[in-house]
This record gives C-alpha cells, sequence and structure tokens, in this order.
C-alpha cells in the first residue's frame, strides 16, 4: 500500500480554496485591475510554456537543443509552476511514455480519470523510480541546480515575485491571489488534464495501440499538448499539432525561438513516416469491422508510393530552384559587372575623344 504525500495533498486541496475564497473578496473590494490581470496572463504564459517546452518537450523528449539563457528561464519558471523539479517530473514523464497504460506508468489512466489527473500526486512514488529515467539530466549543472533548490525558486518565483509586482501597482496581496495562487491552480489543472482528459477524450489518427488521444478543444488548455495521440507516437518531434493551423502555442514558441538563434536541432517526423503511421492505424480499425482485404493493402501500398515519389520530386524541384536561383544571382552578378565596366570605358573614352578633338 503506497503511502499518501502529505505535502503535496495539502498543497493541491489549499490552493484552489483559497484561490476561490478570496479571490472572489479582493474582486469584489478592489474590482479587477488591468494591472494584475497582466500579470496573471504573463504568469500563466510563462510558466506553462517552462512546462510544455521546457521540461515537456526540451527535458523529458530532447525534442530540440536550446541555449543556456532559454534552458535558465524554463528551469526557474518551470519551478514556479509546482509541479516537481525538471529532474523528477522529467523521469516521470519518460515512465509515462515506456509504460503507459500499465502499472508501471505513473499516472497510468486504466486507474481512472481522477488518478491520472491528481491522485497519483498524492500518493508517495516508490523510491526505486527516483529520477531512474533521467541519468542524462542528472549530469546538467542547471538542471542539477535547479533540483537542489528547487522549493527555494518555486517560492521566491510563484508567489514572492508577483507579489512584488503587485505591490509596486498598489496591489500586494492581489499580486499573490493573482499571479501566485490562481495562477498555480489554473496551470496545474490544466497540465493535468493532458494525463487525464488527453488519454480519455478524442481521437486515434495515429495509433490506438495505446490510450493517447488527439483532441482539438484540449489543445487550447494545455498550449498544444492536446494533440497527444500524434506525441505518444511520435514523441521525438517538437510539435505536437503538426499542421500550421493546430493551435500549439509551445511549437510556435520554440520556431521563433530557432529565428533567433536561441533553439536549434528542432527534431521533425517525415511527412512519409506520418502518412504511413495514420494509414497502419486506419487498417487496423478496418481490420477490426472484418472488411479489409487484399485490394484495399494493394490501394495502400500505392498511397504510400505515390505520396514518397510526391516528397522526393518535391525534394528535387526545392533543390534545383534553390541551384538555379545561386546560378541567375551569379549570372546578373556578372552581367551588372560587365556593364558597369563597359559603362566605365565608354565615359573614358568618350573624355578622351572630346579631348582629342579639341586639340585638333
Ligand atoms: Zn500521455
Ligand atoms: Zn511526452
Amino acid at each position: 500500500m503506497r503511502r499518501i504525500n502529505w505535502g503535496n495533498t495539502i498543497f493541491l486541496i489549499v490552493s484552489p480554496i483559497i484561490a476561490l475564497t478570496f479571490l472572489p473578496i479582493h474582486i469584489t473590494l478592489e474590482g479587477m485591475p488591468w494591472s494584475l490581470l497582466i500579470l496573471f496572463a504573463f504568469s500563466c504564459l510563462a510558466t506553462s510554456v517552462s512546462i510544455t517546452g521546457g521540461y515537456h518537450r526540451l527535458f523529458s523528449h530532447k525534442s530540440y537543443e536550446a541555449n543556456k539563457f532559454v534552458k535558465l528561464f524554463y528551469l526557474i519558471c518551470g519551478a514556479a509552476a509546482l509541479q516537481g523539479s525538471a529532474l523528477k517530473w522529467s523521469s516521470d514523464h519518460r515512465r509515462h511514455h515506456r509504460h503507459v497504460d500499465t502499472e508501471e506508468d505513473p499516472y497510468n489512466i486504466q486507474k481512472g480519470f481522477w488518478y491520472a489527473h491528481i491522485g497519483w500526486i498524492f500518493l508517495k512514488d516508490d523510491p526505486k523510480y527516483a529520477n531512474q529515467m533521467a541519468p542524462d539530466l542528472k549530469m546538467d549543472p542547471l538542471i542539477a541546480w535547479q533540483h537542489k533548490y528547487y522549493y527555494l525558486i518555486a517560492v521566491v518565483v510563484g508567489f514572492l515575485f508577483p507579489t512584488l509586482v503587485g505591490a509596486a501597482f498598489g496591489y500586494p496581496l492581489g499580486g499573490f491571489l493573482y499571479g501566485g495562487i490562481a495562477r498555480v491552480v489554473i496551470t496545474h489543472h490544466c497540465t493535468f488534464f493532458i494525463n487525464s482528459l488527453c488519454h480519455l477524450w478524442g481521437n486515434q489518427p495515429y495509433s490506438d495501440k495505446f490510450s493517447a488521444k488527439d483532441n482539438f478543444l484540449l489543445a487550447f488548455l494545455t498550449y498544444g499538448e492536446g494533440f497527444h495521440n500524434f506525441h505518444h507516437r511520435f514523441a521525438n518531434d517538437y510539435r505536437n499539432g503538426i499542421k500550421w493551423y493546430h493551435w500549439d502555442p509551445t511549437k510556435w514558441t520554440i520556431r521563433s525561438l530557432s529565428i533567433l538563434g536561441f533553439t536549434w536541432s528542432l527534431q521533425k517526423t517525415g511527412e512519409n513516416e506520418i502518412l504511413k503511421a495514420v494509414l497502419s492505424a486506419d487498417k487496423r480499425k478496418i481490420q477490426n469491422k472484418g472488411f479489409y482485404d487484399q485490394h484495399m493493402e494493394s490501394l495502400k501500398l500505392k498511397i504510400e508510393e505515390a505520396h514518397r515519389r510526391i516528397q522526393h520530386a518535391k525534394a528535387r524541384y526545392n533543390a534545383l530552384k534553390a541551384d538555379l536561383s545561386a546560378q541567375k544571382d551569379r549570372k546578373l552578378f556578372e552581367l551588372r559587372l560587365e556593364l558597369k565596366t563597359a559603362k566605365k570605358e565608354f565615359r573614358v573614352g568618350l573624355q578622351q575623344w572630346q579631348t582629342l578633338k579639341k586639340l585638333g
């Protein structure tokens, strides 16, 4: 029988009670000042993206590389999200991927919505799992530093900082409530939805061999993590929503940072591989209905082959276009140079001509 983790349990029960009791009182007395609403929005954004882009896609899955400033930001704001250190979080999450839907899965959805959502955090984990899946992260000095001072960073950045910001606008208690308590409660449950609802509601376009689902609605609450079926199938991809219109602010943040040179080596799954996964998942569904036949199998192979040819032709087309464009640039440069030289020779010759003409 696993023992209760009283620290986690009390915090997870008391924080929503404080938010639901004191926030309405504060709103009644002070209204909803813009300064506090902006503080709430920014603190939600900073701590949530540090979890989704930092703890999850960078530290747990290594789906891209980032410089020290970005890592430090993720570690500081990630601690303020109060979901444990990056080391513990990533180790648990890697275990979730490796043993999804089994007894070894720390937030196993087979034990029900409440267990996967929050119940697992109420219980003490078996010490044999402690940071077991993240030996590489233990070696990272920044991650080790955050693990050591996690509680101090969490209190200073998660509560003291927003209180001081609120105080600067004349609302110290408001800063604590909006940027601290309410923000942490909202961020907690939005992240927890990934482990609960994203394993219960939605579609399974890429694989039904595990419980993870794609859910457009949850993508809005989870900064893009709602495309969880794709994520479990291709966990090393820096994207979760792969179409341009998929709501995935985490992907957009990582991509924008790469344009500035702050992140790089963004891992992307090949389109052909994705198509093969979709067709294989469809095949299983059709087989379960009992009408998959040889004709469908050859059609599947034909589609895969045609798609592979499209990808190949596209790559060659783009390479040739780039090559022609470089050739064109070089030719234009040569012509400009020739024009310039000829003009100069013409001008100098004409000047000499005029001079000689006058002398004659
Ligand atoms: Zn999952
Ligand atoms: Zn993951």
